[in-house]
């Protein structure tokens, strides 16, 4: 039987025609890009039919299997791709391959426009879509038959030169068969192990099986609906690399599903890097969305909290609307329970890790503590959960090792109502600070903080388990008496007292109070930070980037009246005051350095000139 119509013949829209002569003639040389761009478009169209099923009752060759077929014909020089997707009309032949309607070719042309020139390189950068198979083609038939219940096979045939055809044919299954025949150039395309091998590269994780002359070449499935016991370690480790587009080990990985309040499959990894630590750009969410197996989104913003956003994987939801958009997706009231689920369930996988394995965890932690510091300090709904697993070092851990909070009050008495901490460049740093003694000699632990995000975390966590999180260096801290030793000499109060007031007088603005203290132990005197809002660690990481302007702090200066040095100021004070003066304003410069904040050391040198010279006097 014969068809009755005769090849009908249009011409290409001028932009296509355009973008046809761009592709033809370029020197591009990852030609092989045409077989991602058509694999692409067949999942496309299996993906489109998969939704149709869930509303039509009425679909051509219900039956077909949701499959893409590759072959090749090495003697005959051709590459075929069908699939039995959603096919075609004959007026969606014209709209969807003589005109340039759909996204991807469109911004390959205005990129062009923009550029100049170098098309090459945009061309692999955009994929051209269908017309990238003019790359290899001498010719494109494109056999293809809609899903409409009453619809007609079509044949749409073209050299890419100028114009197309489409006639009817006969005998079509649903969907579409692209056969191309091969320029001489281009013969490696009809070879077995060629297409293999660009398949592996672009096309492993294709939501549908994907056969090349019959053998199935993309093997990585749709993990997270399979059971957990039948993965093996390759199996998920082939998937995070191949799903997640990396190339790391994934360090962690949950793998769980919930019937209730939602049901939902999702598997969750932690990769073996923080990208965002190694100096790469903030990172897009990567936990993708599905709705029974179809990607809604890649990169869904909203679903997950931002400080989560190094997490990768996969969650998919049958409860979810197929047809949510991107743009009604971050007000779902669905989509946020499904990201508190994910939330609350990663923070429990994390908590027990950190137990199980301490070391893993202490890897993991020093990569990515840096996240769940951020979200300890932002995530209000998480914090209570984010805040165990917080990990940092202290005056009683050994260098490199980390303590919890939780141990932390353990170690403490019990009528110690703060927790303390100091923040500073590194261990050494802090332990050759001023503030430290005070708080070893009554056997205090003090946590020391490295990074400007934990003064953050403790400024926006206020306290731990009713115990206040409170900075060392603060003035107003009352650490009570240390009983050192009971003969030891100390100044009577009311010396203490006048003596403080003679050196608020001598000192002028450099200093707003001055009073006696028994928190200090081996120095004669401290500066403490009166700014609540700047501390001293704060203002050096200022100086450190550069500020420029006074960011002198005002500072109170407590005087210990046990150091010898007070004691016998008190008398030289009455005996030689010109001298008596030279050394508090010198008392008072090392407590400043000390403190990190003397800006200019300069007019110390002179003074201390003049102290020596004193000292070395003969009587
Ligand atoms: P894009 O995929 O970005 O839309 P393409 O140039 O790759 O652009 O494809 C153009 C259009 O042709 C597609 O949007 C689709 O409507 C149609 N099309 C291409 N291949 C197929 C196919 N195998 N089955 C059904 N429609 C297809
Ligand atoms: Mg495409």
């Amino acid at each position: 039987m014969s068809t009755a119509t005769q090849p009908e013949k249009h011409s290409f829209q001028a932009e296509v025609q355009q973008l046809l002569d761009i592709v033809i003639h370029s020197l591009y040389t990852d030609k092989e890009i045409f077989v991602r761009e058509l694999t692409s478009n067949a999942s496309d169209a299996l993906e489109k039919l998969r939704h149709l099923q869930i509303t039509e009752k009425n679909i051509h060759d219900d039956r077909l299997p949701l499959e893409i077929n590759i072959t090749t014909d090495e003697n005959g020089g051709t590459f075929t791709i069908q699939d039995f997707g959603i096919g075609m009309t004959r007026e969606e032949l014209v709209e969807n391959l003589g005109t340039i309607a759909h996204s991807g070719s469109k911004a390959f042309l205005k990129a062009i426009k923009e550029s100049g020139q170098n098309n090459d390189n945009l061309i692999g950068q955009f994929g051209v879509g269908f017309y990238s198979a003019f790359m290899v083609a001498k010719q494109v038939k494109v056999y293809t038959r809609s899903w409409h219940p009453d619809g007609t096979g079509y044949c749409w045939t073209s050299e890419g030169k100028g114009e197309y055809s489409i006639e009817e044919a006969e005998g079509q299954r649903r969907g579409t068969k692209i056969v191309i025949e091969l320029m001489e150039e281009a013969k490696e395309f009809a070879k077995d192990a060629r297409i293999k091998d660009i398949l592996r590269k672009y096309s492993s994780f294709v939501p549908f099986p994907v056969n090349l002359n019959g053998e199935k070449v993309n093997t990585i499935q749709a993990l997270w609906l399979r059971s957990k016991n039948e993965i093996s370690e390759d199996e998920y480790k082939e998937f995070y690399k191949f799903a997640c587009h990396a190339f790391d080990e994934p360090r962690y990985r949950l793998h769980f599903s919930a019937d209730a309040p939602i049901a939902l499959n999702s598997l969750l990894f932690v990769p073996g890097d923080n990208m965002e630590r190694m100096g790469m750009e903030r990172q897009e969410p990567g936990v993708a969305l599905y709705c029974r197996k179809i990607l809604i989104d890649q990169h869904p913003k909203g679903l997950l909290p931002e400080w989560l956003r190094f997490l990768k994987g996969v969650v998919d939801s049958e409860d979810l609307p197929l047809n949510i958009s991107r743009e009604t997706m971050q007000d779902s009231a669905l989509i946020q329970k499904i990201g508190r689920l994910l939330t609350k369930r990663m923070l429990k996988y994390l908590e027990e890790e950190s137990r199980k394995n301490v070391e893993a965890y202490e890897e993991f932690f020093t990569r990515f503590g840096f996240f769940l510091k951020e979200g300890a300090a932002t995530d209000f709904t998480h914090k209570d959960q984010i805040v165990p697993l917080l990990r940092f070092e202290s005056s009683l851990t050994e260098p490199g090792k980390r303590t919890t909070l939780a141990e932390y009050i353990e170690r403490a008495k019990e009528e110690q109502k703060e927790i303390y901490y100091l923040v500073g460049p590194n261990r050494k740093a802090i332990e050759n600070g001023p503030y430290l003694e005070a708080f070893k000699a009554r056997n205090l632990e003090v946590l020391f903080l490295y990074e400007s995000v934990d003064e953050f975390v403790m400024n926006n966590l206020h306290e731990y388990k009713e115990k206040k999180l409170v900075s060392a260096d603060r003035d107003d801290l009352d650490l009570g008496d240390v009983s050192t030793d009971p003969d030891a000499r100390s100044l009577e109060e009311a010396e203490v007292k006048s003596l403080a007031q003679w050196f608020r007088d001598k000192l002028g603005d450099r200093v707003a109070e001055v009073s006696g203290s028994n928190r200090l132990v081996d120095s004669p005197a401290l500066v403490l930070n009166t700014d609540k809002m700047m501390s001293a660690s704060m203002r050096r990481m200022m100086k450190a980037m550069g500020q420029e302007g006074d960011l002198t702090p005002k500072v109170n200066l407590q005087l210990n009246p046990r150091h010898p040095l007070i004691l016998n100021l008190a008398g030289l004070r009455n005996a030689n005051e010109g001298l008596a003066v030279k050394v508090a304003e010198q008392i008072f410069d090392n407590a400043m350095i000390a403190a990190g904040l003397l800006d200019d050391p300069r007019p110390m040198v002179d003074r201390i000139y003049q102290i020596l010279e004193e000292a070395s006097k003969k009587d």
